[in-house]
């Protein structure tokens, strides 16, 4: 189950990430997510967003939260 791993990165997807580069989990979470949606059949079609994007734009708004939380915090 690896279709779609040479499809290239849809055009505003922002910069390719260097490897090696170290990713906050903030970042992490957001890659996964928009990787998903590049790969997605569900999220492709006419529903928009399937229920395993949903959980995966939850966790990255999680950990963003988190991470402003913090920030005003400190
Ligand atoms: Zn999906």
């Amino acid at each position: 189950m690896d279709e779609g791993r040479d499809h290239p990165p849809a055009a505003g997807s922002g910069p390719p990430i260097a490897a090696g580069t170290r990713l906050s989990p903030v970042q992490e979470a957001w890659r996964v997510y928009v990787r998903h949606e590049q790969r997605c059949a569900g999220c492709r079609g006419r529903d928009g967003r399937c229920a395993e994007s949903t959980r995966l734009w939850q966790a990255w708004q999680e950990l963003d939260g988190e991470v402003r939380r913090r920030l005003r915090g400190a």
